[in-house]
Order: C-alpha cells, then structure tokens, then sequence
C-alpha cells in the first residue's frame, strides 16, 4: 500500500478516536442521562448483573455502531476521508467495549480489577458514576478519561444534595 495513504489517514483515525471521548461524554451528560434515560436507566439499575445477556442500555452501543457502519460505507464509495473517520470511531468503540464492559462491568467470563495505575483510577471514576441509579448524575461521565478523585468526589456529593431536594 501507498505510504501517503497511511500519512493522511492515521491521522485522521487518531483523531477521530480521540474526539469520541469528548462526544461520548456529550451523549451521556445530555441524551443517556436526559431524554434518553428510558435506555440508559437498565445499565445504572444492574439488569446486566442478572441472567440477561444484553440490558436495554446495549442499544446505544448498535447506534454508535451503525453510525460508523454507514461512514465507512458512504466514505467508500464517495468522500474516503470519511471512511478513516468510521474506523476511528470503531477503534473507540473496540477499546470502549475492553474498558467499560470488560474490566468495569465484567461482562467477559473472569474478572480482572487493575490494582494500580490509570486503569485503576478509570475502574474508580466509573464505579463512583454507578454508585447513583438517579438520572441526575454528573460523576465522571467519560468512558476513557476520569477526573482526578477529590473532584469526583465533589461531584457525587452535589448530586446527592440535588437528588435529595428532588
Ligand atoms: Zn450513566
Ligand atoms: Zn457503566
């Protein structure tokens, strides 16, 4: 393969990686925890804990999915660069899926809680957004990148005062 293709096109994969966090945190704050909290509500009420193998949350992640389908597919046959956005958001989707369903939630068959490290302050941050089932929720609303702890904490707290108030 042409060498200019990898220089123009990885870039573009990076970045449109990089840029899912900030749309997935978007999502969530505004349409998981807003008008879309009928969906969203199954994963913060541990359906998924149960015998069920998919929890009605799931549905967000095969919208996520066609959406970069259809990228992929129009960027083929129409603008390319489009394409290489389309595999960038599946990278994100692929590590999303590791991170979230795999080592967070455990939806694999083992468990594996990393002790130290980045991935041990991600476990935390998305522990912490789960310890509330309100839709009121601003604890830590990445998937990939979680604020430093003292400000987490901040913000669970000022949830619990709305929630209280509700
Ligand atoms: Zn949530
Ligand atoms: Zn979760």
């Amino acid at each position: 393969m042409d060498w200019k293709i990898w220089t123009f096109n990885t870039p573009i994969v990076l970045v449109s990686a990089a840029l899912m966090e900030p749309f997935a945190w978007f999502v969530h704050h505004h349409v998981m925890h807003g008008f879309g909290w009928g969906w969203h509500a199954s994963h913060h009420r541990g359906q998924h804990a149960s015998s069920a193998l998919f929890e009605r949350n799931d549905l967000y992640a095969v919208v996520f999915a066609a959406v970069a389908i259809v990228l992929i597919a129009v960027g083929t046959y129409t603008y390319d660069p489009l394409r290489w956005v389309g595999y960038g958001m599946t990278s994100y989707g692929l590590i999303y899926f590791v991170v979230h369903d795999g080592m967070v939630h455990q939806r694999w068959p083992f468990t594996w809680v990393p002790r130290r490290g980045y991935l041990k302050t991600l476990y935390q941050a998305h522990r912490l957004h789960h310890a509330s089932a309100h839709q009121v929720n601003t604890v830590s609303l990445g998937f990939l990148y979680a604020s430093p702890a003292n400000r987490l904490k901040q913000q669970f707290q000022a949830d619990q005062k709305n929630q209280g108030v509700k």
